[in-house]
């Protein structure tokens, strides 16, 4: 019997606080196998059914506000959706393409910040 090289327990604790980044519930561990075929966990979201690392709820609040409050759309460009569930996929879709966009330009200003901090 092939043994898992981390504990539920252990991943799950990385996994605090972290949300999927299309509909920002918390994310899981999902039972799966590596390349080698032994058994692991990956980070997933199962009302969406993706694999997900998840993002800080923060980043998932500001996408959400963008997507919803701002009309913003990066990259997903859909007809016009027919019922209430493919709306809210396709809203879903666009959050979590903006949340990672979102996620990338606070990294940068953070990079930004310390350069300036390590010029003074
Ligand atoms: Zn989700």
């Amino acid at each position: 019997m092939k043994k898992y090289q981390i504990t539920k327990k252990d991943f799950t604790k990385r996994l605090v606080g972290l949300v999927c980044h299309q509909c920002g519930k918390q994310v899981t561990p999902l039972d799966t196998v590596d390349n080698s075929g032994n058994p692991t966990f990956w980070s997933g979201c199962n009302p969406c059914s993706i694999l997900d690392w998840g993002v800080k709820p923060e980043i998932y609040k500001i996408a959400r506000m963008m997507v919803v409050d701002r009309h913003i759309s990066l990259g997903h460009r859909f007809d016009l959706p027919k019922t209430e569930a493919e709306r809210e996929y396709q809203e879903h879709l666009n959050i979590g393409s903006t949340a990672h966009i979102v996620q990338s330009v606070l990294q940068c200003q953070k990079l930004i910040l310390e350069a300036q901090d390590e010029g003074d």
